[in-house]
């Protein structure tokens, strides 16, 4: 049996330890633009939250993104991502059905 590491990641609202498969990405470009990044391949600083709605809200309130990008995020923003959120949010769940074991 050949055990793989599996990267985990924190969410920066609830701050539990997730599979980074399960969870959101939400990173900060080089040209300051805060944006969703499913794909987890663009660059810049990123954060993560787990495809709770409930954690984006909460992140939204504690401004935990802020902290984690180290970048002041606009209310702007945070209506944008939150709308992302939700619509990702579905498509998100039903991939994480979909790749239980590849
Ligand atoms: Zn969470």
């Amino acid at each position: 049996m050949k055990q793989r590491k599996i990267p985990l990641r924190k969410c920066v609202a609830c701050h539990e330890m997730m599979p980074k498969k399960q969870l959101i990405r939400v990173v900060k470009t080089p040209e300051d633009e805060v944006l969703i990044d499913l794909t987890g391949k663009k660059s810049g600083r990123g954060a993560y939250l787990c495809g709770k709605a409930a954690c984006f809200k909460l992140a939204q309130k504690s401004k935990a993104l802020d902290r984690a990008l180290k970048h002041s995020v606009h209310p702007d923003i945070y209506e944008q991502l939150s709308r992302d959120f939700a619509a990702v949010e579905e498509e998100f769940l039903a991939a994480q059905g979909s790749v239980q074991d590849e």
